[in-house]
């Protein structure tokens, strides 16, 4: 927890920082939801960080909301992960590391590897297309939902709320 507060002062200190150079006004809304992102784990979409957001700055608009997300992505200060759904999640973190996604609740959780982040790609992909950076999405089931999976087999019949989660996504 501890560890989180500091990476919440250095992300509001790194957007500061990356505003002054770019010109861009650190506005109460942007260090708002800059804030809620650096506070959590969960890689939310711009919905979720919406609703977290609007109990602290009532009156901030859904609009607003994505639109200071994706300012946050163009000045490199959190990244979009490319996920199975058509939603985009956000994350402030944006060193190096690795997803797992879900397919049974959606949720997005960070691991790392050191063998993963050692891989060497070829200086070229596909046609002409040179590498910035990579990362690896990993999709399958998490332990929560293998758990209710197990329970449910147990009892014979497919949970419900694995099932509703499913057929949302
Ligand atoms: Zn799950
Ligand atoms: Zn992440």
């Amino acid at each position: 927890v501890n560890s989180r507060i500091h990476f919440e002062e250095a992300k509001i200190n790194d957007l500061e920082a990356r505003c002054r150079t770019q010109g861009v006004p650190l506005t109460l809304q942007r260090r708002v939801i800059m804030e809620d992102l650096a506070g959590r784990y969960d890689h939310p979409t711009a919905d979720q960080v919406y609703e977290a957001v609007i109990t602290r700055y009532p009156g901030i608009s859904r609009s607003t909301v994505y639109r200071v997300l994706e300012t946050f992505v163009q000045l490199g200060a959190a990244q979009k992960i490319s996920n199975p759904e058509a939603k985009a999640r956000f994350d402030a973190d944006t060193s190096r590391h690795h997803h797992l996604v879900c397919h049974s609740c959606d949720q997005v959780a960070d691991f790392s590897s050191d063998d993963l982040d050692r891989i060497t790609l070829p200086p070229e992909i596909g046609n002409g297309f040179m590498v910035a950076d990579y990362s690896l999405t990993v999709t399958g089931t998490c332990a929560g939902c293998r758990t209710i999976d197990a329970s449910s087999s147990y009892h014979g019949r497919t949970g419900t709320r694995h099932l509703t989660k499913r057929r949302r996504a």
